[in-house]
């Protein structure tokens, strides 16, 4: 007899603050929360990774009896815990020591140097969460993420059948009961969403790995896991969920061209056809990024209000020069003065350095200005050659770039939010993005590509139609066009205050929040397990 609880599980490799590589990280911690809010019975299922959580985020209630799984010849158990994290959320521990309990979530380098057996990890981490699904009762939906929630599906779709739990006209008075319920429902497995953060990374492997992961051999079909001859995780997720979603709108048409597909553009457009691809905007936390109250910076905004007028300008400027010179004596620069008196125009990154990014183009762009007229800060992790070219760009420039590579650093990322003046984000291809979303609420201007997430929340000065820019959104992506956005930017904060001060504000006034999207998650759930 399997029996369902009503309840959303969250399935992924991340969960903000606990343990968090990108945007993935942040949305399995902030979407729960508001769910929960909303009445959900959600329960987030994460793996254990022992080293990198920090003890006083989570408590721990309850230990079960391991279970077990063969990969090839080789068994290997793993452990099920239960308890709280950051104080509010139910969390779903899976426990397994060798391949969870490593000093990073990937591998190293923001994950850019993988750990060869990625595969392995996240396939027995799917096999721990149906197991945790058995011993703890069945979801009626399970909502799975990326590459690494790929797996999921098949495990599901083996030990609970293919027939999806229905519940004609009442998904809603069930799953959103503020109580807990159980229903009893042989034969049936739990509703299954599966969402795309980032197309770029597939979890692709020989097709010789498929068989030691513990997987049915119907599932080596090109209706699932193969793809031209090779093991593709994210597309077995995709063929085998329900709904499909990606985390904006203009990503969601974009990943059906081949130009962002990555291969699975026809897989994507067949999916879209038949209603079953969604494009659903993150949000982003905003009780945790909050000017006026974030304990990271060291001076928070003095205003406590959800709209500002430019009245309000001064403010903002105070709290830019205050978390600057703070900022500036942490890291030891100073700030320079532009000729007409005000201080250089600070540019912010925050980011992965990986090609997607685009800064290796923006320190291009850098590198070919005569008369430098910015500072920058620079903290990311990633792939070698871009993080010696932004450890080059600062010895060059010493009085005007710190760089702070190969680390993540949540503090410094704070601080570099509330101090910057223009928030670079460049990116060939952005699924939604969130720094941009994070800088806007830090009442940065924004560069940005102009791509999937990033089209959606900034708004464009060049757009004519547009009232209230917040940033330039580049068409040309490269060094020249980057070059191009920051001389913009440059001479709207050097010469017309009046201008800079509505960026400013407007930007500012941009709240990416979780609560519409949330609600549009919320339907989609109650879509899935009605039809
Ligand atoms: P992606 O998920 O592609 O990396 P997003 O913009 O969606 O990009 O999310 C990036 C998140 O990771 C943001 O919250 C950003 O502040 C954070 N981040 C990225 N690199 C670092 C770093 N080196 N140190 C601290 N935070 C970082």
């Amino acid at each position: 007899m399997n029996e369902f609880n009503n309840e959303v599980w969250f399935v992924g490799a991340e969960m903000s603050p606990l343990v968090k590589a990108g945007g993935l990280g942040d949305v399995m911690g902030s979407l729960p929360k508001v769910l929960l809010k909303a009445g959900m019975n959600v329960k987030v299922v994460i793996p254990y990774y022992k080293k990198i959580i920090s003890k006083n985020l989570i408590e721990i209630k309850e230990t079960y009896p391991a279970g077990k799984v063969n990969f090839g010849e080789i068994p290997f158990e793993f452990g099920i815990k239960t308890g709280t994290a950051a104080g509010e959320i139910p969390i779903v521990l899976i426990e397994q020591n060798h391949f969870f309990d490593r000093d990073e979530v990937y591998g190293s380098h923001g994950g850019v140097c993988a750990y060869k057996d990625n595969l392995w990890r996240y396939a027995l981490f799917a096999h721990g969460a149906v197991y945790a699904m058995r011993v703890l009762g069945v979801p009626l939906i399970a909502h799975t993420h990326d590459w690494s929630g790929g797996i999921l599906p098949a495990v599901v779709r083996q030990t609970f059948g293919d027939k999806k739990i229905r519940m004609e006209g009442g998904a809603e008075g069930i799953l959103n009961a503020k109580i807990n319920k159980r229903v009893h429902a042989n034969g049936l497995r739990p509703a299954l969403v599966f969402t795309i953060h980032n197309l770029g990374y597939q979890g692709v492997y020989g097709m010789d790995d498929f068989y030691d992961i513990g997987l049915d051999f119907k599932y080596n079909s090109s209706e699932s896991y193969e793809h031209f001859g090779t093991f593709n995780a994210l597309k077995g997720g995709i063929k085998l969920s329900d709904a499909v979603t990606t985390v904006s709108p203009t990503y969601a048409g974009e990943i059906t061209t081949p130009e962002y597909g990555f291969g699975l553009d026809g897989e994507l457009r067949n999916l879209k056809e038949k209603g079953i691809l969604k494009g659903i905007l993150n949000g982003i936390d905003l009780d945790y990024w909050n000017p006026a109250t974030d304990s990271f910076i060291g001076c928070n905004l003095n205003l406590k209000k959800d709209k500002y007028t430019l009245e309000d300008y001064g403010e903002w400027e105070n709290f830019k020069l205050k978390n600057k010179k703070l900022l500036f004596s942490k890291i030891g620069l100073e700030a320079k003065a532009a000729k007409n008196g005000r201080s250089l125009p600070l540019i912010g990154i925050v980011s992965r350095l990986t090609e997607e990014k685009g800064i290796n183009e923006f320190l291009n762009a850098l590198f070919n200005w005569n008369d430098f007229p910015f500072q920058a800060v620079i903290l990311g992790s990633g792939k070698d050659y871009i993080e010696e070219k932004a450890a080059y760009l600062a010895k060059i420039y010493k009085d005007k770039v710190f760089t702070l590579t190969g680390k993540y650093d949540e503090a410094l990322s704070h601080k570099i939010y509330a101090a910057s003046d223009i928030f670079v984000m460049p990116s060939k291809f952005e699924p939604c993005g969130l720094s941009q979303m994070i800088a806007m609420r830090y009442g940065c201007a924004i560069a940005a590509g102009d791509t999937g997430g990033l089209h959606d929340t900034v708004s464009d000065i060049a757009n004519e139609a547009e009232k209230k820019p917040s940033g330039i959104l580049i068409k040309h992506k490269d060094a020249n066009g980057i070059a191009w956005a920051l001389n913009e930017l440059y001479n709207i904060y050097a010469f017309n205050k009046d201008k800079w001060s509505g960026i400013v504000i407007n930007s500012a006034n941009k709240h990416f929040g979780w609560d519409d999207s949330a609600k549009i998650y919320e339907n989609l759930y109650y879509d899935i397990i009605d039809k």
